[in-house]
């Protein structure tokens, strides 16, 4: 499959990287209105070629990006000081006014993959943009964040995160919900597995994990500025997920019909993605105060959304 990535920025010259690492991509192409940056970020990857699989990477315009069955849209401005999240939130919204267009236009039968921040908010002004159905407007939303649950979880039991199947949901930021009592060490109910292994999941240890998830980027940001590996991973295992038509069992955002008695909105339960997109949505059975707090995240990005003119 042919990836374009528009905003070859940190998150998108990384997704680029773990695609071509991975050999996830025959070809990929890089765009960002900054045209050097583009260029060199492509040749930088493409230096790692030999080391990994075969694929061609390059620079282009949009034009470039007709073939790609899925473009990762990681474009965005940065805060300015003394911006609110809405201001900077119309901005971004104004960015993707201009690259939507394009997209759509150079790659029609693409599916979208949306990685820039607020994610969810992202997801669903894209979806607006684009007129393309749910689907097809996928967006990165706590795909990372259960990567660090399951890695967190999986360190404190002492076993491999792929062997933890834990799923957190909502916003991709501060409201989303880890949800715990859903969580599978094998098939074992978590906290079963915790005690047969002698490393009982105690309050402590439950909020310990859960602030290093809901935390993890600030603690990153305050070390080295902005967080990209992770992210790129991810958008790389989501791309996989369609190239290959895997059906993969992942947490994505797409805009959902009805989330906790809110509509229309944005956010991420674990969902069956391949070939054409997302092809089911899971619900996972949830405690009262996880389902309270997935309604509440719901609304907060329904709000965030509706506040918002396109
Ligand atoms: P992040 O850490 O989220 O990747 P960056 O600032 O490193 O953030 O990357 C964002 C990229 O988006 C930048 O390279 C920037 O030039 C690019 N960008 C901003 N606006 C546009 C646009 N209208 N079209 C294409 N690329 C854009």
């Amino acid at each position: 499959m042919q990836v374009g990535i528009v905003g070859a920025g940190m998150v998108g010259s990384a997704a680029g990287y773990a695609l071509a690492l991975q050999g996830t991509a025959e070809r990929i192409v890089l765009v960002d209105i900054d045209d050097k940056l583009a260029r060199a970020q492509a040749e930088d990857i493409a230096h790692a070629v030999p080391f990994a699989s075969s694929v061609q990477v390059e620079a282009a315009g949009y034009d470039g990006l007709a073939g790609c069955g899925v473009v990762i849209i990681a474009a965005g401005v940065s805060q300015k000081p003394g911006e609110t999240r809405l201001e900077l939130l119309s901005r971004n919204a104004e960015v993707f006014r201009a690259v939507i267009g394009e997209v759509r236009r150079a790659a029609p039968d693409a599916i979208l993959l949306i990685a820039s921040n607020p994610a969810d908010v992202m997801t669903d002004v894209a979806t607006r943009l684009s007129g393309l159905p749910p689907e097809r407007v996928i967006g990165s939303g706590t795909i990372l964040d259960t990567a660090r649950f399951r890695w967190l979880v999986g360190q404190h039991l002492g076993i491999a995160p792929q062997s933890v199947h834990a799923y957190v949901l909502g916003e991709h930021g501060d409201s989303e919900v880890l949800a715990w009592s859903a969580a599978r060490a094998g098939s074992v109910e978590l906290r079963s597995f915790a005690a047969q292994v002698g490393a009982p999941l105690t309050q402590s240890v439950c909020e310990r994990i859960d602030a290093g998830v809901r935390r993890a980027a600030y603690t990153i940001i305050e070390g080295k500025g902005a967080t990209w590996y992770g992210i790129g991973a991810g958008l790389q295992r989501i791309v996989r997920a369609i190239a290959r038509d895997e059906a993969a069992v992942l947490s994505v955002s797409i805009v959902t019909h009805e989330v906790e008695g809110v509509s229309d909105v944005a956010l991420s339960i674990p969902r069956v993605v391949g070939a054409s997109g997302v092809a089911a949505d899971l619900f996972p059975e949830l405690d009262a105060g996880e389902h309270a707090a997935l309604k509440a995240s719901a609304q907060i990005l329904k709000d965030t959304s509706d506040a918002l003119t396109l």
